[in-house]
C-alpha cells in the first residue's frame, strides 16, 4: 500500500503534527517500526512533526524497564521525534489534563459512576446497566460518558471512507476504570485535542476506536477531527497479527543477533508489502516506502 503524495499533500495545507504512541507494556516490535515507517514516512514528506507520547496509562501493565528499552530501540532504529524525547512525554504526569477534560465533560454530558466489571460486561458492547443507579463515584468504581446514538462518517487516508456508530459497538464510553485509571480512549483523545495532533497514523487493529475518539473529541470542544490513516498490520503465517509474544519479531532479539538497523526497517516494510523483498532502509529515507 503506497499513498499517493499528490492527494495526500493537499489535505494538509499547514505541515501535520502527528504522533507516535507507544504503550510501555512490552518490548518494540517489527509490528511498532511499521508503525514508525508510516508516522515519520508521511510526517517527513508533509514537513510535519512527529510527537512521542508514552501511553502508560495502564498502571498496571506498564513498566519502566519496557519504557526505557522502546525508547533505547527507537534511538538505536533512527527515529527521532521532534518532542517527547528530552523530557520524556507520558500520559502518567498528565492526570490533572484528565481531569480537567474530565470536569469539562461532565459540563457538557451524562457522565456517570459504573461499577460493572469486564466480566459482568461480557462482550465488547456496555448495555448501560448502571446509567440510571446514581451511584457515587469512588474506589472500585469506574466512570463512564452517555454517548448519542449518531454516526460518525471520516475519510481514512488509506481505507476511504467509512461510518461507525459508537453507541451500537460499546454503548456508554468508559472513561476512568475501576482500578482507577484513565482509559486508553479518553486519554488519547484528550492528548490528541492538547497537543493539537491534526494527523492520528496507527495500526489498523484500531479502526473501530476512531469513531468514538471523534464523538468523544467533540463533546470535549473539537469541531475539526483529526485526519486518521490506518495502515496494515504483519500478519503471521497463522493469520494472527503480531504481537509483543512474539519474539523473534522483538528489535531487541534482531539487534542482538547483529541484525542492523535499516535492516530491520528493510525487514518491517518488506512484512507489510511496502517492499516487495528486504533490503536495508535507512530511518531518513522511509518517506518513499509510502508515499509515491
Ligand atoms: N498506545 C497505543 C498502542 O500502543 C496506540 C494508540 C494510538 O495510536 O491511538 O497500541
Amino acid at each position: 500500500m503506497t499513498l499517493r503524495a499528490e492527494s495526500i499533500a493537499p489535505l494538509f495545507p499547514a505541515p501535520p503534527v502527528t504522533r507516535f504512541a507507544p504503550s510501555p507494556t512490552g518490548y518494540l516490535h517489527l509490528g511498532h517500526v511499521v508503525n514508525a515507517i508510516f508516522v515519520w514516512g508521511v510526517a517527513r514528506a508533509l514537513g510535519g512533526r512527529v510527537l512521542l507520547r508514552v501511553e502508560d496509562h495502564d498502571r498496571i501493565r506498564s513498566r519502566a524497564p519496557f519504557e526505557a528499552a522502546l525508547l533505547d530501540d527507537l534511538d538505536w532504529l533512527g527515529f527521532a521525534p521532534d518532542e517527547g524525547r528530552d523530557p520524556v512525554v507520558r500520559q502518567s504526569d498528565r492526570a490533572a489534563r484528565y481531569e480537567t477534560a474530565l470536569a469539562r465533560l461532565r459540563a457538557r454530558a451524562d457522565v456517570y459512576a459504573c461499577d460493572c466489571s469486564r466480566r459482568e460486561i461480557g462482550g465488547e458492547r456496555y448495555a448501560g446497566r448502571c446509567r440510571a443507579r446514581a451511584l457515587t463515584e469512588g474506589p472500585g468504581r469506574g466512570i463512564r460518558v452517555v454517548l448519542d446514538d449518531g454516526p460518525e462518517r471520516f475519510d481514512d487516508l488509506a481505507l476511504g471512507a467509512l461510518e461507525q456508530t459508537p453507541a451500537a459497538q460499546c454503548g456508554d464510553l468508559l472513561v476512568k476504570d475501576r482500578d482507577g485509571h484513565w482509559t486508553y480512549q479518553f486519554a488519547v483523545t484528550v492528548d490528541d485535542i492538547a497537543d493539537r495532533v491534526d494527523l492520528v497514523i496507527r495500526g489498523a487493529d484500531l479502526i473501530a476506536s476512531t469513531g468514538r475518539q471523534i464523538k468523544l473529541a467533540r463533546m470535549l470542544g473539537r469541531s475539526v477531527p483529526p485526519r486518521f490513516l490506518h495502515h496494515p498490520l504483519i500478519i503471521r503465517e497463522d493469520g494472527e497479527k503480531l504481537s509483543k509474544a512474539d519474539g523473534d519479531a522483538g528489535v531487541r532479539e534482531l539487534r542482538a543477533a547483529g541484525v542492523s538497523a535499516p535492516e530491520v526497517i528493510g525487514r518491517a516494510a518488506a512484512a507489510v508489502g511496502l517492499l516487495d523483498r528486504p533490503h536495508p532502509v535507512r530511518a531518513a529515507d522511509v518517506s518513499r516506502l509510502v508515499l509515491s
